[in-house]
């Protein structure tokens, strides 16, 4: 028998977040392409992440030096337009192209929208426990390289409205939402007040 160990945990879906025991098992999907531990700022060419044919049969799953506890969203740019959409998509919005770059984004980013969830939403919503608010917001974040910038609609884990402030500066984390069948942690991200943090904006 298997006894699951007390923190495991399992993405509430995939291919929005990179999660370390996930690997890249996305197959022929562009979000094959997603290799977090690029490092933007590290790396010689922000531009390595985009290869259309995947340059990751290089062994070793490209998440093992990812920081472990510190997942990126996935989002996809559009290379003819520079659209950037998240979660990751197959075809632009905008301009229909279907050369699309797929690649982590910021960890940080401004909170450009938000309102409080004061009660329980409909299914396919679920969660344990009674319901308790929390806060809803868009998070503009730019992908790593900084060559686009995608509102993402996120849960946050601050649901006080004096905490929250458009144009404040907010941290990827992630949540737990509630217990699947086999005891596991579904987590799902979330944004959290960063504070003062310096690298807001993409760029620099
Ligand atoms: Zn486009």
């Amino acid at each position: 028998m298997t006894t699951l160990p007390e923190d495991k945990a399992v993405p509430v879906a995939e291919g929005l977040f990179t999660w370390p025991d996930r690997g890249v098992e996305w197959g022929s999907s562009p979000l094959g392409q997603a290799e977090p531990d690029r490092g933007v700022e590290g790396g010689s060419s922000p531009l390595g992440q985009a290869e259309p044919d995947r340059g990751v049969e290089g062994g070793s799953s490209p998440l093992g030096q990812a920081e472990p506890d510190r997942p990126c969203l996935i989002g996809s740019t559009c290379t003819a337009c520079g659209t950037t959409t998240f979660p990751a998509q197959g075809s632009c919005p905008r301009c229909t192209g279907t050369d699309l770059r797929t690649g982590p984004l910021a960890q940080t980013g401004r909170l450009w929208s938000w309102t409080i969830q004061g009660f329980e939403p409909k299914p396919p919503y679920a969660a344990d426990g009674p319901f308790t608010p929390y806060g809803v917001g868009y998070v503009e974040l730019s992908t790593e390289d900084g060559t686009g910038t995608v509102l993402v609609e996120s849960r946050l884990t601050e649901a006080d409205p004096a905490r929250l402030e458009i144009g404040a500066p907010m941290r990827l984390t992630f949540i737990s939402l509630r217990r699947d069948a086999s005891g596991a942690k579904v987590m799902t991200f979330a944004f959290e007040p960063a504070g003062a943090v310096a690298q807001i904006g993409g760029a620099a």
